[in-house]
C-alpha cells in the first residue's frame, strides 16, 4: 500500500504522521507551533518528530512516495509559500515547501488547510458521496473549504477564501483580523475558552462529558454561533452536507446538536431541509489525511 508523509501547520499545534493510501493514518504525533519566532523554529520542530517516522518507513521498506503539508492560511500561486494568515505570523511569505523539501529530503506539496480538511471528509469521511461539499475547521481560526462535483474551489488564496470572517455580529468579539464580531471571533477556541471561565479546549470537552454546567453551556453556545454562521454561508455556496472538523469538534454531539438547531432556525427554508450538518469522521487529524492525499489520491 503507497504511504505518504503529512503535516498539519495550525495555529496551536503542528500535526504531523505518515497515512496510508486509505486514509488510514500509520504513525502520528503533535508538536506545538511556534507563532512569533524565526519560521526555521517551526521546520525544525517539524523535523525532529517527522525525521524518525520517516527512517523507520525506510527501514521497513516502506517509503513515502512524498509529504503533503497542509498550512493554515492563503497560499501563493504555485503553492510555495503561505501568504496570509492573522494566526501564523511566523510563516509569512516564508519559502516553506522548498525548506521543507531540503530538511526532509522528499517532495513536498502544500495545501491549505481548510482544503486539506475538506478533501480528507470528501474522500475518507464524512463527506463521502456529497455533490456540494462545505467543510469548515473550527480551532485557533475558523476555516472553510468548498468541494462541488469533485472540485476544489480556488478563487482567494488558492481555497474558498475567508470564510471564518463573515461577520455575524457587530457587537461580537473583536477578531484577529481587525473586524468586530466575525464567525472566527464567536467561535474559536479563545472564545470558548473565555465562555467557559478561561479553560483549554480539551478541559472544557471532558469537563462536559462529565455533565459541567459550563462547560456544556459553553459549547452549546459556540455551537449555537456556528448554526447561524453555517446558515449565512449557505445561499452562497449552497451545499448538500456540511461537514464541521478541528479541534472543537472534537466535543461532537455537545456541540453539533446546537448547531443543527441553530442552523434550522437561521437558514432559508430549502437549506433546512436539504442540507445536512455532521461531525468530521477524523477527531481533528483531518487535516494530515488530506495533505497525504495530494501524493495518494490527488482532487483537481
Ligand atoms: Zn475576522
Amino acid at each position: 500500500m503507497r504511504l505518504a508523509g503529512a503535516i498539519d501547520i495550525g495555529g496551536s499545534s503542528t500535526k504531523l504522521g505518515i497515512v496510508a493510501e486509505d486514509g488510514s493514518i500509520i504513525r502520528r504525533d503533535s508538536v506545538p507551533t511556534s507563532l512569533h519566532g524565526e519560521p526555521m523554529v517551526v521546520v525544525d520542530a517539524i523535523v525532529a518528530s517527522l525525521q524518525p517516522m520517516l527512517d523507520a518507513g525506510g527501514t521497513e521498506g516502506k517509503p513515502v512516495s512524498g509529504i503533503g503539508v497542509s498550512v493554515a492560511g492563503f497560499l501563493n500561486r504555485d503553492h510555495s509559500a503561505m501568504v496570509h494568515n492573522a494566526n501564523l505570523p511566523a510563516l509569512h511569505d516564508f519559502p516553506l515547501r522548498q525548506s521543507l523539501k531540503e530538511r526532509l529530503g522528499f517532495d513536498c506539496r502544500l495545501e491549505v488547510d481548510s482544503n486539506a480538511a475538506v478533501v480528507a471528509e470528501y474522500q475518507y469521511g464524512a463527506g463521502r458521496g456529497s455533490a456540494r461539499l462545505l467543510g469548515v475547521t473550527m480551532g485557533t481560526g475558523l476555516g472553510g473549504g468548498v468541494i462541488i462535483d469533485g472540485k476544489l474551489l480556488r478563487f482567494t488564496g488558492e481555497c474558498a477564501g475567508d470564510l471564518g470572517h463573515i461577520i455575524v455580529d457587530h457587537k461580537g468579539r473583536l477578531c484577529t483580523c481587525g473586524a468586530r464580531g466575525c464567525l472566527e471571533a464567536m467561535v474559536n477556541s479563545a472564545s470558548l475558552s473565555e465562555r467557559a471561565g478561561g479553560r483549554a479546549v480539551r478541559e472544557i470537552i471532558t469537563s462536559a462529558r462529565e455533565g459541567d454546567q459550563l462547560a456544556m453551556t459553553a459549547l452549546a453556545e459556540t455551537g449555537w454561533w456556528l448554526g447561524l454562521g453555517l446558515a449565512s454561508l449557505s445561499p452562497i455556496f449552497s451545499p448538500d452536507r456540511i461537514v464541521v472538523g478541528g479541534g472543537i469538534a472534537a466535543a461532537g454531539e455537545l456541540i453539533l446538536e446546537a448547531t443543527r438547531a441553530s442552523y434550522r432556525t437561521h437558514a432559508r427554508p430549502e437549506f433546512r431541509e436539504k442540507t445536512q450538518v455532521v461531525g468530521s469522521s477524523f477527531e481533528g487529524w483531518e487535516g494530515i489525511v488530506g495533505a497525504a492525499s495530494q501524493f495518494l489520491n490527488p482532487i483537481a
